[in-house]
């Protein structure tokens, strides 16, 4: 990781970078957010510790409410300006641009606990059943926060002992761990309508990109035009026949 890219020098002041492998790693997925632009507030670390945490970054934000298909939602409010303006665009097309259900915009630091929950507990079950992980192990993983259990399992994964849904890749392609969700910074969204590319093209237009290539349905507010995201350390990255903004470290 070369920490004098283009990139590093567009992290927010002061931005808190732990050392261990599992913040690097989660810079590496998830990390585009923190070089956002256009008068929005990224956060300044790389993992929320616990609910306080989020709170009071989230308290900090200019936030804005919508009602957008049938779910009311919020995002900081530039980000918001932006979708709208993106979703009356699509409308004159005969386009539409839609949440996929009430959790698509803002979250909380609970709610990404309870999916993270979802998918660590089954698969600590199915690793002791196959032996490659004691009750005891599995125990003394349960009895750590969330925070404290991201490191863990990470390297875990490293020896071939996965977490997604399916056993067989990274918890990191199924779920965000708590705290590294990029819907706690109120500058995520995700659509219905992901699998059309014109309506990409407008998002794209009102700078809501992709940045996280597992997850489709995902778009990030990174406030500047395409020709720019080259310039604040990202790089293009093809996959699934669309293309996606992740940092280039
Ligand atoms: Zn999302």
């Amino acid at each position: 990781m070369d920490k004098n890219s283009s990139f590093f020098r567009n992290l927010p002041p002061g931005f808190a970078l732990g050392e261990d492998a599992a913040q690097h790693r989660l810079l590496r997925e998830y990390g585009a957010v923190f070089v956002a632009r256009g008068g929005v507030v990224p956060p300044s670390k790389v993992v929320f510790r616990d609910e306080d945490d989020v709170s009071e970054f989230q308290a900090r934000l200019a936030v804005s409410r919508s009602l957008i298909g049938s779910f009311s939602l919020e995002l900081q409010s530039v980000a918001m300006d932006a979708l709208l303006a993106a979703i009356a665009e699509a409308g004159d097309t005969g386009l539409s641009i839609t949440p996929r259900g009430a959790d698509s915009a803002r979250r909380n630091y609970n709610d990404t606990i309870e999916l993270w929950k979802s998918r660590v507990e089954p698969a600590l079950a199915h690793w002791i059943e196959k032996g490659r992980m004691t009750q005891a192990e599995a125990d003394a993983i349960r009895a750590l926060s969330p925070y404290e259990q991201v490191p863990e399992i990470l390297a875990l994964e490293d020896e071939g002992i996965y977490f997604a849904k399916d056993l067989s890749k990274s918890i990191i392609y199924s779920v965000a761990p708590p705290g590294a969700s990029q819907h706690l910074s109120l500058l995520a969204f995700d659509i219905a309508e992901f699998d059309d590319p014109s309506v990409r093209r407008i998002l794209a237009k009102h700078h809501w990109y992709q940045t996280v290539v597992s997850d489709l349905p995902h778009f990030t507010f990174l406030g500047v035009d395409e020709e720019e995201l080259g310039r604040l350390g990202l790089k293009r990255v093809s996959s699934n026949h669309r293309e996606f903004w992740v940092p280039d470290i």
